[in-house]
């Protein structure tokens, strides 16, 4: 998958970009707040905020050091974790790395992004006994696309939280939950930036053993955002129940239409002028 390509299919665009007031529309853009909202959770954090969960913490009081939107600390980060810092090619995308390998499940996991590896290491680490808990994000009851912090303590409950909500997900809230419950060996699947966050506060939460499970994130939006873009760029936006963007720069839509799934997909033309502010 593309980690530009929505980047680059915005800068790509020809046609005029209407103002979302116009549409009714996106509730963010690049002229704007990353999260434009009164919601008193927001308050004191920084206009680039991505809603990691952090803050809603006892380390809130830690955000200033932690919050790669206020500091980016990811080279110090690397030089602690794995003694070096990104090397000149793959590294400098992907992060510092021992081997780099494709692999797929062989038999994939029910309703996963794409094959379901992701939540089937994290079901291993708790198969196996290495963690007593996983923090990975679920659907929110009666929602395909609506993330829902879970943590996890069995293999089932992390594979039913597999395929991806393509929108902030406040998953480090739950650290309040792994404090209070005595969880000592932790495992996170994160994007980048939550991954930064819970580095950066790893030694303010007394843990034993933290595994990450990292999932590669280029652009990320808030869930009325993503509803919004759906209903832009979707020819089925309320029965869409997986999405992703292609090499090609379009957008694949499977949808679920009288119980059948149904693939198609979209040519970049379709939806950029009415989506280029969300992004
Ligand atoms: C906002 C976002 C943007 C992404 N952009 C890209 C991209 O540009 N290119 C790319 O290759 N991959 C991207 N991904 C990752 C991709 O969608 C798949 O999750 C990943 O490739 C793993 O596939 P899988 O089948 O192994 O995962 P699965 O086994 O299906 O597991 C998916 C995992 O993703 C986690 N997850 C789902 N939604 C969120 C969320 N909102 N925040 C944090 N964790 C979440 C779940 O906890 C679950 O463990 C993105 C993911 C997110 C959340
Ligand atoms: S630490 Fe997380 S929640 Fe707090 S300001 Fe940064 S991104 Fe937002």
């Amino acid at each position: 998958m593309p980690q530009d390509h929505a980047a680059a299919a915005v800068a790509r665009a020809t046609l005029p970009t209407p103002e979302p007031e116009q549409l009714g529309g996106p509730s963010k853009g690049l002229r704007r707040t990353t999260l434009l909202s009164r919601d008193e959770r927001l308050a004191g954090r920084p206009n680039l905020c991505s809603d990691c969960g952090l803050c809603d913490t006892w380390l809130k009081r830690d955000m200033a050091q932690a919050c790669v939107f206020v500091r980016n600390r990811a080279e110090a980060i690397e030089q602690r974790l794995f003694g070096r810092n990104r090397r000149d090619g793959d590294e400098l995308r992907f992060g510092v790395f021992r081997e780099m390998l494709a692999a797929r499940m062989r038999k994939p996991v029910a309703g996963a992004q794409w094959s379901g590896m992701v939540t089937s290491l994290a079901a291993r680490l708790l198969a196996r006994g290495e963690v007593d808990a996983v923090i990975t994000a679920a659907s929110m009851p009666g929602t395909r696309f609506a993330p829902q912090p879970v943590l996890a303590r069995t293999p089932a409950e992390v594979l039913a939280t597999a395929g991806n909500k393509p929108c902030l997900s406040p998953n480090l809230g739950l650290l309040d939950t792994v404090r209070e419950a005595g969880v000592k060996r932790l495992a996170v699947v994160g994007t980048g930036c939550q991954v930064h966050m819970l580095r950066a506060a790893e030694d303010r939460l007394g843990l034993e053993r933290l595994d990450i499970i990292g999932i590669p994130c280029s652009d990320n939006v808030t869930y009325p955002d993503l509803t919004y873009f759906l209903e832009q760029v979707s020819r089925s936006p309320k029965t869409i129940v997986h999405s992703e963007f292609m090499q090609a720069i379009v957008l694949h839509e499977l949808v679920l239409d009288d119980g059948l799934r149904r693939a198609g997909h979209l040519p970049q033309e379709v939806g950029q002028r009415r989506v280029s502010d969300i992004f």
